[in-house]
């Protein structure tokens, strides 16, 4: 064994270290040097002798660890020891893969700002998820609120959508608004930014002020006097001014690099009905205006969302308006592989039929990941497990799978579907009745099937196999292959008790039902192509009991994958 100087071994000295970063991880960052040496003496017990030496040891690891932000003591328990699976750990003390807000003091208060403007997504989703597990672990306040202020764009269905999902999620929430049912407060802002001459009122055509704001000069609006200002804007809300005639401008900066800055529109006619206020109003706010006020309106803490939205333009109108801070929290969008989340993407995918809707299981649609067996659990452990990052990252579907298949293997019953079947003679086969339990090791219940020498078996596991090799159908028997022809295998029955290393194979009676199997892929692909192929159907046989099963229930068909039942002859695969 190696020694260092003050003579602990190598793996002493790697306990230390494994075990200061386990706990800094559980303790927001900060180990405790107590906990660290009980947790390494429990490892070695021979070093209660020179308990000093450890101590010392101890006490060195965990300073240097209580400097590391969290991101770095992750990233470093996982290159050096990532057998120590931190999170499963976390969870079973109620804690979270997130690291620890800023500026916690009082009552703190996080929202929900989906658009209704398109169906929830698993982005969405995502994001959500950590807003809501932080106000549940600072005990605060969650809004859901409806950036609804843009009715060309918004449908009553999809307010519906977000709510849907998030219930499915598990999310609760305490407070619920439509930011339309604010706009007279709005309104008020927009006036009082107005009369202490933050914003102006143009009428510039839309190409002058794209012109303008590139060249960085202002309009001669700018400098127009409150009470022409006043008049126009008074104009807008009584309907005098259509839509494009004017816009109400926040007098930022035009000369500033940011070009958010640069005069942007706070205040707009649109002249379109809106779902749930009819045309009753038509001047409307844009959405880093009427988020700011929104903000302050439900005493919103923290913001923690992606990063594509205007800062520095919310922080001078929050300056403006005398608001209280906002501390901003931005990570980047959740992607995943081959499905892109953007409506612009997805929304041909629809109209050109090539998914069979919103809800199709190849979707990033909650919907569709729903359809396709993935638990709420799932989402909210792989959320927890990849935390947030700034850096625009595709998540691989795998993962989510692999956290899926972890909670779904001891919920699901395991039954037997066989793809793409021929016909299995087994000679001298005992007539059995065959109690077969759905869980090899969970209580699910069990099936009693009734065999006699005729099965069906999948063709390609059937046709690899030579003559004379020994089979075992599965929790039956073991047969030998004696023949082939084109749909027909012969066999011999050859012994009831498990060979070791004998190949496994499903099977079904004539007792059997058809299934097909939808097999959802990516749908788009990697050279950014739409994938053609995205979809494959398998066809096969399934034993008589899945016609006990539930609509949407998950099971695992053995030697396949996990399956979602989706009518009385499909399922979706949800992976292998
Ligand atoms: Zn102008």
């Amino acid at each position: 064994m190696v020694t260092r100087e003050d003579g602990l071994s190598e793996n002493v000295v790697a306990s230390v270290e494994r075990n200061a970063l386990l706990n800094a991880l559980r303790h927001d960052g900060k180990a405790e040097v107590g906990a660290v040496m009980s947790k390494v003496i429990g490892e070695y017990p021979e070093l209660r002798a020179s308990a000093k030496e450890v101590a010392r040891a101890v006490e060195e690891r965990v300073k240097e660890v209580n400097a590391m932000t969290v991101e770095n003591l992750r990233a470093l328990l996982r290159e050096r020891y990532p057998e120590a699976d931190v999170a499963p750990r976390e969870r079973e003390e109620g804690r979270v893969g997130l690291p620890p807000l800023p500026n916690v003091k009082g009552a703190l208060a996080f929202r929900l700002p989906p658009e209704p403007s398109g169906f929830m997504h698993i982005g969405h989703g995502m994001a959500f998820m950590i807003n809501s597990v932080y106000a549940e672990k600072y005990d605060g306040k969650l809004w859901l609120r409806f950036e609804d202020t843009n009715p060309r764009k918004v449908e009553t269905r999809y307010y519906e959508s977000f709510r849907e999902g998030s219930r499915w999620l598990g999310i609760k929430w305490d407070y619920e608004k439509s930011v339309s049912s604010d706009l007279e407060i709005l309104y008020e802002y927009g006036q009082t930014l107005l009369s202490e001459g933050n914003a102006y009122a143009c009428g510039c055509d839309e190409a002058k002020v794209k012109k303008l704001r590139f060249s960085g000069t202002a309009c001669e609006h700018r400098e127009q006097s409150f009470e022409k200002n006043l008049e126009i804007w008074n104009g807008m809300i009584s309907k005098k001014y259509g839509e494009g005639e004017y816009v109400i401008r926040l007098r930022g900066d035009m000369t500033s690099l940011d070009y958010s800055l640069r005069d942007p529109n706070i205040f707009r006619v649109i002249e379109h009905p809106h779902p749930l206020t009819g045309s009753r109003y038509s001047v409307w706010p844009t959405y880093d205006f009427e988020v700011v006020v929104e903000d302050e309106l439900c005493k919103i803490t923290h913001v923690l969302r992606s990063s594509e939205f205007h800062l520095a333009l919310q922080e001078l109108m929050r300056g403006f308006l005398s608001f209280r801070p906002v501390t901003v929290l931005q990570f980047s969008r959740f992607n995943f592989k081959g499905t892109p989340v953007s409506k612009r993407l997805l929304r041909p995918l629809v109209e050109k039929k090539l998914v069979s809707g919103w809800d199709d299981p190849r979707m990033p649609t909650v919907e569709g990941v729903k359809r396709r067996g993935i638990l709420p659990e799932s989402i909210k452990q792989f959320t927890l497990q990849v935390g947030y990052t700034k850096t625009e990252h595709e998540y691989d579907w795998s993962l989510l799978f692999a956290v899926n298949r972890k909670l779904l293997d001891p919920l699901s019953k395991r039954l037997m579907f066989v793809p793409d079947p021929i016909a299995l003679h087994v000679k001298d086969a005992p007539s059995k009745r065959a109690r077969i339990p759905y869980h090899p090791e969970k209580d699910l219940g069990s099936r009693t099937i009734q065999t006699s020498g005729f099965f069906f078996v999948p063709k390609r596991d059937a046709l690899a196999a030579k003559a004379g090799t020994v089979l075992r159908l599965i929790e039956l028997y073991n047969v030998q292959v004696l023949g082939k022809k084109t749909n027909l295998i012969t066999a011999q029955f050859h012994s009831e008790e498990v060979i070791h290393d004998t190949p496994k194979i499903q099977w079904v009676t004539d007792l059997k039902t058809k299934l097909k199997v939808l097999e959802p892929g990516p749908l788009y692909n990697e050279d950014g192509s739409v994938n053609r192929k995205s979809l494959v159907t398998t066809k096969g046989l399934v034993e008589e009991s899945f016609s006990d099963l539930k609509m949407g229930q998950i099971i695992q068909f053995m030697r396949y994958g996990f399956c979602r039942v989706d009518a009385r002859d499909t399922c979706v695969l949800a992976h292998r």
